[in-house]
């Protein structure tokens, strides 16, 4: 393939490694692949549990992480020629269409998915080679301050809090609160705001309060200021106040640490629902019986159906979520740097790496 001799990537070679860069050898699509030319690639926390977390990755090491992903498709296999050319979103879980799962509509647990970065190279690089079922097209024509790079974190970042609130039935009448306000919960804010919502958000970060409280956040509370009792009876009048007659709390987890997970929980009311978008390898005590005693519901989701994604992608398309103060980006040179950065939460925002096309040709 033309343009193809210098692409390259970030590779995990190891846990507990810092990752490497690495020249990856020409990608031949089968009938049902595309090579994507990555445009960007957003770094996530489970990016963090596969390099320092534990967390053991479906395809063996080496392997390039990174399942955010947007770019363009410059080569496609026979069944997949109509994506040539095309910008695309690549969905973060991509299921397999056919098996009994997917048939059930329950594709985000077909066992023959392929999520890049964990079942094969993903998108810390120039290039990545991806089923096209799924790919998510995006207009040339974007509005005034978002490009390609950016739309990046729809892949996971957007889609992922889009369907746990979708999930959740989150309407007009509810309260939401949002329980971590960083790279995917100031997201969340975001969708639940779009809905109609009244949207309440808990960090330990006054900046990512401060900017949920410019993006749709009624009610900011600040975790390390006040106790899980002070947040309660705070929640509570700003559901008195908000005249939203919703029953139940609805609460999104996205925070991925113990504290947000243990604050969560805590917040269960009487038909509560609380979803849990966020992941942490490390384990929580709670009194599970509280589901019983409240009649309330507990979800996680592992990603969003491919199905989902162009509506998710209708919300920033429209301006009712914003990307730009929630991410920023990097040359994908960084990469090791970042992940290790990302990994000790020294960055407020969500990282997009960025391949150098000079490098890359
Ligand atoms: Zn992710
Ligand atoms: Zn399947």
């Amino acid at each position: 393939m033309t343009g193809m001799q210098a692409a390259y990537g970030f590779q995990l070679g190891a846990p507990n490694t810092r990752l490497e860069r690495c020249d990856i050898p020409e990608l031949t699509p089968k009938p049902d692949e595309v090579v994507v030319e990555v445009a960007g690639c957003g770094v996530c926390h489970t990016d963090v549990g596969f390099a320092y977390d534990g967390v053991p990755t479906r395809h063996p090491l080496p392997l390039i992480l990174g399942h955010e992903i947007s770019g363009r498709v410059v080569a496609a296999g026979e069944k997949a020629e109509s994506w040539l050319g095309r910008a695309v979103i690549v969905p973060a879980v991509i299921p397999c269409g056919s098996c009994g799962a997917c048939r059930a509509g329950r594709a985000t647990i077909c066992r023959q998915q392929f999520m890049p970065g964990n079942d094969g190279d993903g998108g810390f690089a120039s290039h990545v080679l991806v089923p096209c079922r799924g790919l998510c097209a995006v207009s040339e024509s974007l509005p005034k301050g978002l490009s390609l790079e950016m739309l990046s974190v729809v892949a996971d970042a957007v889609t992922t809090p889009f369907e746990a609130i979708r999930r959740s039935g989150l309407g007009p009448e509810d309260v939401a609160v949002i329980v971590g306000a960083g790279g995917v919960g100031g997201f969340a804010v975001q969708i639940a705001a779009a809905l109609g919502a009244a949207v309440a958000a808990i960090d330990i970060d006054q900046e990512r309060l401060n900017l949920a409280s410019q993006h749709g956040a009624g009610l900011v509370l600040n975790a390390d200021a006040n106790d899980l009792k002070a947040i309660k009876a705070a929640v509570r009048t700003f559901v008195k106040e908000s005249g939203h007659k919703g029953i139940g709390l609805k609460i999104f987890e996205t925070s991925g640490t113990t504290a947000g997970q243990t604050t969560a929980f805590g917040l269960l009311d009487h038909g509560a629902y609380l979803a849990v978008v966020g992941f942490t390898p490390r384990p929580v005590e709670l009194r599970l019986a509280n589901l019983m005693a409240f009649d309330a519901t507990a979800r996680g989701n592992w990603g969003c159906p491919p199905e989902q994604y162009p509506a998710a992608l209708q919300l920033v398309l429209d301006g009712k979520v914003v990307i730009s103060p929630y991410a920023e980006l990097h040359p994908l040179e960084e990469a090791p740097a970042l992940l290790e950065a990302v990994a000790k939460h020294a960055l407020r925002r969500r990282v997009i790496l960025q391949p150098d096309r000079n490098k890359a040709k």
